[in-house]
């Protein structure tokens, strides 16, 4: 959109374009819609360089995690609806009851409308989805990743839906990015984006929309489902938390140290949804984990890691006042056993490891969003459980561990969105696993198949013959007709 100040009356008219396009019925074919998924791949394969380029201008982003967490395979997202949509689109036959013999029966799944798509900035483009045969021919690692504003509107798309994007602001260079060059490989009259921050975002959210799919703060979830409530527009809200890990003694702590290390540090540096945000153990093997955190650290990231070209900054300032506050405070900067250096002018923060910091302090309350890791230990590897129980049900929950009964009772007894045993963040990289929180992490799901039932309506569709006729279904109600 350009041009003057994005107020209530350019929302109306943009929600009014998208109903027109909408009502008239294209959207809804297999063809536009497998036509619009063609030019996002396409965008992705031609705009790379771009795309890289603001992702390091945001974030300071290495080339390789953009690579792998952001951009490589976007396109398998598009691929993977591509591969699938026919299949999603078909009617599912259900049986037909006794009662409405004789009869069909379907589900039919309908386009909801028109969708609006508020992201957040962590990760502006991709997300990493999938862990399996590379796409790219040049890697054996990881080979599906997402936009996290753009694999909802692969979602929207898939299901036949008019959609808005509205990118965050706080990502800057990737959301003019997007403004700049989606409209250029999809139909602009169907496909919309926003750019802007509060102001635009609330004229956004006064309009009638038919779904809302929000991706960040639990706070500003608040205000969207306000909002959604006053059109009872239905909402998936894709939230945060604090994604607790376990590490039980029982297990092989070189690989342990390393997985919950990538998935804290080389995400974002720590500001991913899903990174690690606490680790729970126990007192006697404390030591074993933070000697191997601490050489796998200097590993990844070398004895100054301020200077590490593999490590993203701190998006802005307020998220960096906002972390040095969190490890200013005299009861956490105590607990510091590894790391916590920064330097303003650059906004970078090492990885920082605390040990036992007290319960009640605000880094044991809200989310860390950053390369901060404390450490709590218990006595007895249960406590851990009822330690998580105790709080909101986070996006994630991990257990590192050997032991079956262990893990058995960890999936059992924890609620949380997802839950991985020995690993971090790979949850996310399955497409048959639905995405998202429960409780305060979120509402609803996505990915693969679950993104197109979020922006889908089951419709129930019965059709019967004229035959069939049970008289005792009609008035009058006679006593004959009351004894069948
Ligand atoms: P945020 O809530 O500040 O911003 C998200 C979006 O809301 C932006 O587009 C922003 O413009 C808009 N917004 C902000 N304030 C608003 C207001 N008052 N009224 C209307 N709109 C407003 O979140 P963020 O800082 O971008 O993201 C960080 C949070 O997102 C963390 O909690 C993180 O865990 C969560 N997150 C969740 C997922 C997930 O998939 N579940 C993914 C990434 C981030």
């Amino acid at each position: 959109m350009e041009g003057g100040a994005f107020d209530g009356a350019r929302a109306a008219e943009l929600t009014a374009e998208l109903r027109r396009s909408f009502d008239s019925g294209r959207t809804r074919s297999y063809e536009w819609r497998a036509a619009q998924l063609k030019g996002i791949a396409r965008m992705i394969e031609e705009k790379e360089a771009d795309i890289m380029a603001a992702l390091h201008d945001d974030l300071a982003k290495p080339q390789m995690e953009s690579f792998l967490h952001e951009i490589s395979l976007a396109k398998a997202s598009c691929t993977f609806a591509l591969k699938e949509l026919k299949r999603w689109m078909k009617p599912e036959k259900v049986p037909a009851s006794i009662t409405t013999f004789p009869s069909s029966a379907v589900i039919l799944p309908e386009p909801l409308g028109i969708a609006l798509i508020i992201s957040a900035w962590n990760y502006p483009f991709f997300n990493l989805t999938h862990v399996g045969p590379t796409l790219m021919g040049k890697w054996n690692y990881v080979s599906e990743f997402r936009l996290l504003s753009i694999d909802p509107v692969i979602g929207a798309i898939a299901a036949g839906n008019a959609v808005a994007l509205k990118p965050s602001e706080v990502s800057p260079a990737t959301s003019s990015l997007f403004a700049k060059v989606l409209p250029t490989y999809v139909d602009n009259s169907c496909i919309k984006v926003v750019e802007g921050s509060i102001s635009e975002t609330t004229v956004l959210l006064e309009q009638k929309w038919d779904k809302i799919f929000y991706t960040g703060s639990k706070n500003v979830g608040r205000i969207v489902m306000v909002a959604a409530a006053k059109h009872l527009t239905p909402v998936t809200l894709e939230l945060g938390g604090k994604s607790p890990v376990i590490v039980d003694s029982n297990v092989n702590i070189k690989v342990t140290a390393k997985r919950i290390a990538v998935g804290k540090w080389g995400s974002n540096n720590g500001q991913a949804c899903i990174a690690p945000d606490y680790i729970l153990t126990t007192k006697a093997f404390a030591k074993t984990l933070v000697d191997a955190l601490k050489i796998t650290l200097d590993k990844f990231y070398g004895k100054d890691p301020l200077e590490s070209a593999d490590l993203s900054r701190v998006v802005n300032d307020k998220h960096f006042s906002r972390l040095t506050n969190l490890l200013n405070d005299q009861n956490v900067s105590g607990t510091i056993i590894y790391g916590g250096q920064w330097d303003e002018k650059r906004l970078k923060i090492a990885p920082t490891l605390l040990l036992d910091v007290p319960h009640d302090t605000l880094i044991m309350d809200e989310e860390i969003f950053g390369p901060v890791l404390p450490i709590i230990t218990f006595e007895k590897i249960e406590q851990c459980f009822d330690f998580i129980q105790s709080k909101e049900k986070p996006l994630a929950a991990y257990l590192f561990t050997k032991d079956k009964k262990l893990e058995e009772k960890f999936v059992q007894t924890v609620s949380a969105g997802g839950i991985l045993i020995n690993d971090t963040g790979l949850h996310f990289a399955n497409p048959h696993l639905p995405f998202g929180g429960v409780g305060e992490s979120g509402i609803g799901a996505y990915h693969g198949k679950f993104s197109f039932d979020t922006f889908s309506h089951k419709k129930a569709v019965l059709s019967r013959s004229f035959a069939g006729e049970a008289s005792a279904r009609y008035p009058p109600y006679t006593q004959q007709k009351q004894k069948i």
